[in-house]
């Protein structure tokens, strides 16, 4: 572990039992859902990582080990330097005004009796918080809504876009180090969309707040982030600066998903593809690359699982086609 980061998480997992009964737990007969498995990652101050994936890769149950829902398998996370697994109340109080949300859904992520500056004063008032009136003025001029405008409107009087922004600005209120951001552009309309990834994009400079994005959409995630996470069936199978991810992608994986973005230039000749096929049965994975049903590459090797290695200084990747081939047989 590194002293300076903010967030880290070192070889975290999160099994899920799917056990049939008692009988089966007592014999170890038990079969698990490798949701979160051997996953490390660093999130510095002013950092925006972004963490993509299909439906099921298991980005949202790390998003919640990362808030502490979920009891961790193995491994652990530290925050400034401190475990979570080591938290008292305190701790705990001090994190939750330190690391807020910002949900998918800004249709129900807003209570709909509350009107916005209702919504802005309950984070305060739990974390005990003085000068309400001036940190929610702020919070909402941050997410670019004025607040002689916005303050006593009730969410049936706003669009979608301006919800999000509200529950940006809520998000945003306790003066948070970290906002963990689970697919908070999905449910608008493309126009909607930019403006709202733009206004995460200035929050990190600006504000020199830490995001962690987590999108199925590789495409948004290109526009927002520093460094890009590509999960695959629980683990992280390629990191890397986001340029470097979009332009040189080394996982075969990475590079289906960076094929399948849309080219706005219609003379741009370069071929979309799809990832063929879909992810393995999640439970009892057991050894060999996850990625191996899907992908034109595969070697026999590949029946063994390859461990990440540097393909660079600043990137690392999980995937037999990088090992040095004496590595290969070790
Ligand atoms: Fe494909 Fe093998 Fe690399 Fe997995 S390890 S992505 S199966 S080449």
């Amino acid at each position: 572990m590194t002293d300076q980061a903010l967030l880290e998480t070192r070889e975290l997992r999160k099994y899920f039992s799917q056990s049939s009964g008692l009988l089966d737990s007592f014999l170890g007969n038990e079969d698990h859902v490798q949701a979160v498995d051997d996953v490390s990652l660093t999130v510095d101050t002013n950092e925006v990582i972004g963490i993509i994936g299909e439906s099921g890769c298991g980005k949202t149950t790390l998003l919640e080990l990362l808030i502490g829902l979920h009891e961790p398998t193995g491994g652990e996370i530290r925050f400034q330097g401190d475990r979570l697994s080591t938290f008292d109340r305190k701790d705990w109080k001090r994190f939750r005004r330190n690391v807020q949300i910002i949900f998918q859904d800004p249709f129900n992520s807003l209570d709909p009796k509350m009107t916005v500056r209702e919504s802005l004063r309950e984070p305060l008032a739990v974390h005990g918080l003085d000068d309400k009136t001036a940190r929610i003025r702020r919070a909402l001029e941050n997410a670019e809504l004025d607040p002689d405008t916005y303050l006593d409107r009730l969410p049936r009087q706003l669009s979608g876009g301006e919800k999000q922004r509200v529950s940006i600005a809520r998000a945003l209120v306790t003066e948070p180090d970290m906002i963990l951001a689970d697919e908070p552009a999905s449910m608008l309309d493309v126009s909607t969309q930019a403006s709202v990834l733009n206004l995460l994009n200035d929050l990190s400079t600006e504000l020199g707040v830490s995001i962690i994005y987590i999108s199925h959409d590789l495409s948004t995630v290109g526009h927002v982030c520093d460094r890009i996470n590509v999960m695959y069936l629980g683990r992280i199978v390629e990191s890397a600066p986001t340029e470097q991810l979009l332009h040189e992608p080394k996982h075969p994986y990475t590079e289906a998903l960076v094929n399948a973005i849309p080219i706005p230039d219609p003379h741009h000749n370069r071929p979309r593809t799809k990832v063929e096929g879909t992810p393995r049965d999640p439970i009892n994975l057991g050894e060999g690359c996850r990625f191996r049903d899907r992908c034109p590459e595969r070697m026999d090797i590949c029946d063994r699982t390859p461990r990440t290695t540097e393909s660079d200084a600043d990137h690392q990747v999980a995937c037999h086609l990088y090992y040095e081939h004496e590595e290969v047989g070790q």
